[in-house]
């Protein structure tokens, strides 16, 4: 497989009066061509740090530390210069985020929000050019009167609609890398759903990547390759997508499948994750979701896991993974492909 995008060893931290908060500690996975990768964790686990840091957007009081490599077609760019920075955002790399209402500028028509973005990067299409190509970005994301559209406040359309725009904003200028931060959360179910197709499709059709933000795994199911899961800054199991869901072996990761409604479940309550992420300014030294879990070992809460590759880059970090384990109780198997070999 081809690497566009690797994150190598990242770490990134928040200097407050109440000390450094230590969002993301020692992040590393790649993205492959034309493929989705899936980061997956509750709020505060990191995630949308290190997308915001891939696309140049960690500002002050926060700070990528030294040793903190994103490698983009072989390019480190933390170590891109401003203008550098311009040219791939937007360019190579598209970002859209939550809340389109809050994202797109009130005071600016559609159309020519689109068309700032080719202004930036475009240079050479003719004013006529570029409204053609924002009018056909608009019906490839799924919106019929497009001449109209671009006519249009952010205000005067749905939530959908406004999605669709902020998606055909961050893929006018064809970037090679998508990153979605929670591009569903604030849309209703059907809302949601029709985007996740929407964003399944475009990546097949545009041969990009997609970097894939969001705190709920039923989302992932059917667009991901490959899943991510982080948990208070670090990651604690990655793998492609059947390795999450059928051989998720850390946890975290079985209680984020868990409290993912199903609709063969009828009346059975939805598990909850008990307690909250650890105080950020202080980790733990040991695993770091040793509070919440359920088998915990004394080793836990001593030393950090070590990170065992179990099969075709599926990765988990749990000491339930050493053979000396005592995995009594332990309710989903682990994966017994690390015991055969
Ligand atoms: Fe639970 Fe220990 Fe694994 Fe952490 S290392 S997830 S505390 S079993």
């Amino acid at each position: 497989m081809d690497t566009l995008l690797r994150v190598q060893d990242l770490k990134i931290s928040y200097f407050t009066y109440a000390g450094e908060v230590q969002a993301v500690r020692g992040v590393s996975f790649t993205v492959e061509k034309n493929q989705t990768t899936a980061i997956v964790g509750e709020s505060g686990c990191g995630k949308t740090v290190t997308a915001k840091s891939i696309m140049g957007l960690i500002k002050k009081p926060g700070k990528i530390k030294e040793g903190s490599q994103i490698f983009f077609q072989g390019e480190n760019v933390v170590e891109y210069t401003k203008k550098q920075w311009n040219t791939f955002c937007g360019k190579e790399c598209g970002m859209i985020f939550q809340d389109a209402l809050v994202s797109l500028n009130p005071t600016m028509k559609v159309g020519r929000q689109i068309i700032e973005n080719l202004d930036n990067h475009e240079t050479m299409l003719s004013k006529q050019e570029k409204r053609t190509r924002a009018q056909e970005m608009l019906q490839l994301v799924g919106i019929p009167d497009t001449k109209n559209c671009l006519e249009k406040y952010p205000h005067e359309l749905s939530g959908g609609m406004r999605q669709r725009v902020m998606i055909a904003m961050a893929l006018v200028t064809r970037p090679k890398l998508l990153i979605a931060d929670e591009p569903t959360t604030a849309l209703d179910v059907t809302i949601q759903a029709q985007i996740m197709e929407l964003l399944k499709n475009l990546q097949k059709k545009l041969h990009m990547s997609v970097v894939l933000i969001t705190h709920d795994l039923g989302v992932v199911a059917d667009v991901a390759d490959c899943i991510v899961v982080m948990y208070a800054g670090k990651i604690v199991e990655r793998g492609r997508c059947r390795d999450i869901f059928y051989h998720a072996s850390h946890p975290y990761t079985w209680a984020l499948l868990k409290s993912v409604p199903r609709i063969d479940y009828h009346g059975q309550t939805l598990m909850t994750i008990e307690g909250s992420i650890p105080d950020m300014t202080n980790p733990p030294k040991g695993c770091a979701f040793c509070q919440r879990c359920p088998y915990g070992m004394r080793i836990c809460k001593e030393h950090e896991p070590p990170t065992w590759d179990l099969k075709d880059g599926h990765e988990v970090s749990c000491w339930l993974l050493d053979r000396r384990a005592n995995r009594e109780g332990v309710p989903f198997g682990i994966d017994r492909r690390t015991e055969d070999e």
